[in-house]
C-alpha cells in the first residue's frame, strides 16, 4: 500500500534518512521505533509529502506520492505537537476540519465521545492541557474514517485511561483491515497493538520484521524485553 524505495532525506550535514526502503501493507499494524533523532518523524512526514526526499520515492497504492497528492485524505495524522489556532474552541477546530473535508460522507466520532470531549467543546484551545490537545489530535486522526493511520507519539501525555482507550481504537481500526503506523518511545504500550516492527538508527534502517519473529529471534515476548536484547547483542 505505501511502499518507500532508497529514501535519502539530509538536512545540512545530517543525514536523517539514509537510503531507507520499507513496504507497509494494508491490516498490518507497524511499530516505527528507534532513539531519539533516529529519523522517525522524518520518515512519517516523508510519507505524507510534508517532507520531500532528497532521493528515492515513495509509492501510495502504485503512485508515486510526488505527482497525485490526492492519497492524504486517505491518511488521518496525529502529529507528535499538535498545532492548532489559539483563540478556537474545540468545536470550531472540529467545523473547521468538517468544512475543509466536506466530501468525506462518513465521520467517526467515537473517540470524541469516549474522550468526553463533548463536555468540553467550549474551551479554547490555548487554555487545553497538554493531554487534552492530544485527545483532540487524536479524534481528528479518526474522524473521517481514513484507510491509514499514522500516530506519531500519540500517547504522549495522555493518562492511562485515555492511553487505554486510544488503544483499543487503534486495534478495533487495525481489525476492520486499515493500515496503521505508531511510533512511540514507551514499547510496553506497543505490545497488544502492533504486528511489525520498524527499526530506525541514524536514519538507516536496521530491520522490518513481524512481531512473531522479533520474538522468535530474541526469545522473548515482550518488546521491551526484545529490544533489550538487540541493544545488548547488536
Ligand atoms: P525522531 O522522530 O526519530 O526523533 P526526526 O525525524 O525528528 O527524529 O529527526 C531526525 C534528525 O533530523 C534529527 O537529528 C533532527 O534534528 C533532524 N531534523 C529533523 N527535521 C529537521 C529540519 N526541518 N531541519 C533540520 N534538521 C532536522
Ligand atoms: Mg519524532
Amino acid at each position: 500500500m505505501i511502499i518507500a524505495s532508497n529514501v535519502t532525506k539530509t538536512f545540512g550535514k545530517l543525514k536523517a534518512l539514509d537510503n531507507v526502503s520499507v513496504n507497509c501493507n494494508r491490516g498490518q499494524s507497524i511499530a516505527l521505533i528507534g532513539p531519539n533523532g533516529s529519523g522517525k518523524t522524518t520518515l512519517i512526514k516523508s510519507i505524507l509529502g510534508m517532507v520531500v526526499p532528497d532521493s528515492g520515492f515513495i509509492t501510495f497504492d502504485q503512485h508515486n506520492i510526488l505527482h497525485d497528492w490526492r492519497y492524504r485524505e486517505r491518511i488521518g495524522y496525529m502529529p507528535q505537537i499538535g498545532r492548532y489556532p489559539d483563540n478556537m474552541n474545540i468545536a470550531q477546530v472540529f467545523t473547521m476540519m468538517r468544512d475543509i473535508r466536506r466530501n468525506s460522507i462518513t465521520t467517526d466520532e467515537e473517540l470524541i465521545e469516549e474522550f468526553g470531549l463533548n463536555n468540553m467543546m467550549q474551551k479554547k484551545m490555548r487554555t487545553l492541557s497538554g493531554g487534552t490537545r492530544q485527545k483532540v489530535s487524536a479524534a481528528l486522526a479518526f474522524l473521517f474514517n481514513p484507510d491509514v493511520l499514522i500516530l506519531d507519539e500519540p500517547t504522549a501525555g495522555l493518562d492511562p485511561v485515555a492511553s487505554e482507550i486510544l488503544k483499543q481504537k487503534i486495534i478495533k481500526e487495525k481489525q476492520k483491515g486499515k493500515l496503521v503506523l505508531i511510533t512511540s518511545h514507551i514499547l510496553s504500550e506497543l505490545d497488544d497493538v502492533v504486528s511489525e516492527i520498524i527499526y530506525l538508527q541514524e536514519g538507516k534502517l536496521q530491520f522490518h520484521k513481524s512481531l512473531q519473529q522479533l520474538q522468535e529471534d530474541t526469545g522473548e515476548v515482550k518488546l521491551a524485553k526484545a529490544f533489550a536484547q538487540i541493544m545488548k547483542y547488536p
